[in-house]
């Protein structure tokens, strides 16, 4: 808990305070200025080491809390995400030419996708900067991922889909409880239509594109 240390872009190296800059570099902008999490390893590496996480009984990703960008415990959701199983397929890495050959079922997470741990991590991140609603564009998992997360928590959900997107995933999305707007272009312009309301409406926003949280 508490050990970010600070937001590092990838293209120029600048290291940012977590509370003054909120998704990109300003100096590189939202497409080459993604900031990564810097967390002070020393002190969890004092803490914890492989044993420790080894040791832990939590069947979900919050065993690797210490390694996740959560300042406040008690936002965590008590959805179960993570920690899921791999099953063997010895016929199929035969036939492959593979020794071993694991495949891993995040269809056992809470929407059935993977894009849940990130909307899990999302979602608390939203509620420690005081935020009402998160937004996002998507035609597909990421926005019924972050519909559902949000609707275990006292969050709104904005969604903006190209209005060419398949019937079922609004429906989804509705039986979360997501406001959606169907927009009448392509996901490019349903992605700056999310952006821009985030912006204005100072709402979060979900796009794994910008949210250095979901890098
Ligand atoms: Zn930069």
């Amino acid at each position: 808990m508490g050990q970010i240390q600070d937001l590092r872009c990838v293209t120029c190296g600048s290291s940012y305070d977590p509370q003054t800059v909120e998704y990109t570099c300003p100096n590189c902008g939202p497409r080459l200025g993604t900031l990564e999490v810097h967390y002070d390893y020393a002190a969890i590496g004092r803490q914890f080491d492989r044993d420790a996480f080894a040791a832990q009984s939590d069947a979900s990703m919050w065993r690797y809390l210490p390694l996740l960008p959560i300042e406040s415990e008690e936002y965590i959701q008590p959805l179960r995400v993570g920690w899921t199983p791999v099953y063997q397929f010895p016929a199929l890495a035969r036939e492959l030419g593979l020794s071993q050959l694991y495949v891993k079922d995040d269809g056992r997470n809470p929407t059935a996708s993977y894009k849940d741990r990130a909307s899990s991590v999302v979602v608390i991140k939203a509620q420690e900067k005081g935020k009402a609603v998160v937004t996002c564009a998507s035609t597909g998992n990421a926005a019924s991922s972050l519909s559902g997360f949000a609707a275990a928590t006292p969050l709104e959900t904005v969604i903006f889909v190209p209005q060419t997107a398949p019937e079922a995933k609004v429906a989804q999305l509705l039986v979360y409880g997501a406001r959606v707007f169907l927009v009448k272009g392509s996901y490019d312009v349903a992605y700056d239509l999310a952006a821009q309301a985030a912006e204005a409406y100072d709402w979060y926003n979900r796009s794994a594109a910008v949210n250095p949280y979901l890098v």
